[in-house]
């Protein structure tokens, strides 16, 4: 049973009659779980939908529809598939007590693999799961491999009984599913030539497996330091070697970079980044691989003349990492503006100094970067650092900080959509 949050209006569903509280049980004689079941049951010309509202009266729908028009509703969320792993570098671990409930969760879910792109193990799959990946056509899937060697793979993620991951990927494989891949390295663990191997063994596995993204672990000042650390500058440049290697075979052999190295490996190694062009449709750009050179792309492709930011001194706030990268943005954002850019890195409060990342700011560090700028016009801040429902990591929300700061103060994930907000204004 799924039951519904929403009706837009104007729908199938609203002129049958379902409305909040509705409780869908089947489509088609088949039950109803998650949100993937109501897709794919109802991507049909014509359906039997079974339903029960919310006063208790169970109805049956025989509906025919327009092939792809939308039936219109909006699902309650699914309940989260638990992790069955215990990573050291776990990003739970690292938190801080007093968050909210949610983000204490390890979540490990091949539904949201699918949906929006978060990595999943593929360790806790139940035969069940396995076959509706396969029945669905759930691909690409995000996989954290981290390590081809089923011993070091389970070492890693703390999980004796963790399947081998290379047969799995085979069994989805052979029934056309693809895969973005990632390995969080940790040094002493699965770099040097554990990485090599296991770069290789994904990468012979053939086209199902798009591309492998490595990912330097990143720990917070709360995390297991007794047991995993941060790679050195040493480590990182190594590491970038071997992706850069295998790349080079790629690109001779199937015309893609194939191996990736996230922005963050390139930064501690003090390596420059690559050119925009080795990393394609920048397909794990949510990854943090590529990001600075997808944002130069999407700031050389705005055409920003009728924007009236032509003077304006706008503040940009963000992490201490993107903060070292981000000068070569805002000097060509400035370019296509003619606005005066401050960068504003701040630093985290909660987490500590070594969390760098923009996403992990929370919103009483920002206010109290911003609270004094009353020089600025106008004040950007990285999107990726409030959820869904446009709260900071540490529950502040956005209009909170947005009636506190001085000056006008907008989320932006990439300038272009601030911008393009503007011209449409
Ligand atoms: S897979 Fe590892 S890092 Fe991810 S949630 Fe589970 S324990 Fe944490």
């Amino acid at each position: 049973m799924i039951r519904v949050t929403a009706v837009h209006p104007g729908s199938v569903a609203d002129e049958l009659g379902l409305r909040e509280g509705t409780e869908l049980l089947s489509v088609n004689g088949r039950e109803l779980d998650d949100f993937l079941d109501w897709e794919f049951l109802t991507a049909e010309e014509q359906i039997l939908l079974h339903v029960r509202q919310p006063d208790g009266e169970e109805i049956e729908f025989d509906i025919e529809r327009p092939l792809g028009e939308p039936l219109g509703v909006a699902l309650e969320p699914p309940r989260i598939r638990r992790c069955a792993n215990r990573c050291d570098f776990c990003f739970v671990d690292g938190l801080p007590d007093g968050l909210r409930d949610v983000l204490y969760i390890r979540d490990d879910d091949y539904r949201l693999s699918f949906r929006y792109g978060n990595f999943a193990t593929l360790t806790n799959l139940k035969s069940r799961d396995v076959q509706r990946i396969i029945d669905y056509r759930l691909s690409p899937l995000y996989v954290s491999v981290h390590a081809t060697d089923p011993s070091i793979r389970r070492y890693l993620l703390r999980n004796p009984t963790a399947p081998d991951i290379v047969a799995q990927l085979r069994e989805f494989a052979a029934h056309g599913i693809e895969f973005h891949t990632q390995i969080v390295m940790s040094p002493g663990v699965n770099d040097g030539l554990v990485l090599r191997e296991t770069l290789d063994t994904l990468y012979r596995f053939g086209p199902a497996i798009l591309d492998c993204a490595v990912v330097p672990v990143g720990l917070t000042e709360f995390s297991k330091h007794h047991l995993v650390r941060e790679p050195t500058a040493e480590e990182c440049r190594a590491a970038i070697a071997l992706v850069e290697e295998q790349a080079d075979i790629a690109r001779r052999e199937r015309g893609t970079s194939w191996a990736l190295g996230a922005d963050e490996l390139y930064l501690r190694a003090g390596v420059e980044l690559p050119p925009a062009e080795i990393y394609g449709d920048f397909e794990q750009v949510e990854n943090g691989v590529g990001s600075i050179r997808w944002l130069q792309q999407r700031i050389g492709r705005l055409d920003s003349g009728s924007l009236g930011w032509r003077g304006q001194r706008v503040g940009v706030v963000t992490g201490t990492a993107m903060a070292q990268l981000m000068p070569q943005v805002l000097e060509l954002l400035a370019g296509v503006t003619g606005a005066v850019f401050d960068l504003i890195p701040v630093v985290n409060s909660l987490f500590g100094p070594s969390v760098t990342t923009a996403g992990l700011l929370p919103g009483a560090a920002i206010l109290e970067a911003v609270r004094s700028r009353r020089d600025l016009d106008l004040v950007l801040l990285p999107s990726e650092s409030l959820n869904d429902n446009e709260l900071f990591i540490d529950s502040m929300s956005l209009t909170q900080l947005q009636t506190s700061s001085p000056v006008e103060a907008r989320p932006s994930k990439d300038f272009a959509d601030v911008i393009a907000e503007s011209v449409e204004v």
